[in-house]
């Protein structure tokens, strides 16, 4: 699926922003369909089988992140959450729940393409190709190897597999929460520190300058987010 052939569903009640979603997509190319609160949403994600789903978090008939719920009980299609700056709580559940990404308003039209763009490369790699490339870094998922300039990086264990989990959703955000569990385990979703320095020793290794990383990144409150390299 390209952006030329792929179906966005956007579930937003504010016309202007429907409509302003509609014309900025089409303008990538992208085909859209659109529902304007959440039942309706539902529905359509269940009978249009849209490859992206761009949900508003504020919608007039249900929760934003109860619709994430059930959408995830549907089926696996990403989606792009849209969070204003008073549901900063919201848009963190709504990634917990299942979520895929968020942006916050107000957004540029580019960086929504570049976003939906990973979503579906996400999708793309998860049915093949194990080697994902940022800056002079190298990662060969499958043969967990790791190469700087050429060079092979020795990592931990632990460094490795919360690497392949960013390059995994390369492009997107990953909430400290799901880093956590998927790296350390359930019961260790509330120790952040981990993560501050494990993230340190990737950045350190991988970073031409750690303090100043260009593609191991920070969601101030949120959690990482791995630059995705050019297509
Ligand atoms: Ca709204």
């Amino acid at each position: 699926v390209t952006a030329a052939s792929a179906l966005v569903l956007i579930i937003e009640d504010d016309s202007q922003t429907r409509r302003f979603l509609r014309a900025s997509l089409g303008g990538y190319g992208w085909r859209t369909a659109e529902a304007e609160a959440g039942k309706p949403g539902l529905a359509a994600a269940q009978n249009l089988n849209p490859d992206l789903i761009i949900l508003d978090l504020g919608l007039p008939d249900l929760d934003g992140v109860a619709v994430v719920r059930s959408l995830r009980r549907q089926g696996e299609c990403p989606i792009l959450i849209l969070s204003a700056r008073d549901q900063e709580r919201d848009k963190i559940e709504a990634l917990d729940a299942g979520a895929d990404d968020y942006l916050a308003k107000p957004f540029g039209t580019g960086e929504l393409d570049a976003r939906l763009r990973a979503l579906l490369r996400r999708t793309a790699r998860r049915a093949g190709g194990d080697l994902f490339t940022f800056g002079i870094i190298q990662v060969d998922i499958a043969r967990r190897r790791v190469l700087r300039s050429g060079e092979e990086v020795r990592l931990t264990p632990t460094e490795f597999r919360l690497l392949a989990l960013l390059v995994r959703n390369a492009g997107l955000v990953v909430t400290h929460r799901h880093l956590l569990r998927e790296v350390w385990g359930p019961e260790h979703v509330h120790d952040s520190h981990y993560l501050r320095i494990y993230m340190g020793q990737l950045r350190h290794k991988l970073e031409e300058d750690p303090a100043r990383p260009r593609f191991l990144l920070t969601e101030v409150g949120v959690g990482y987010r791995l630059l995705a390299g050019p297509e």
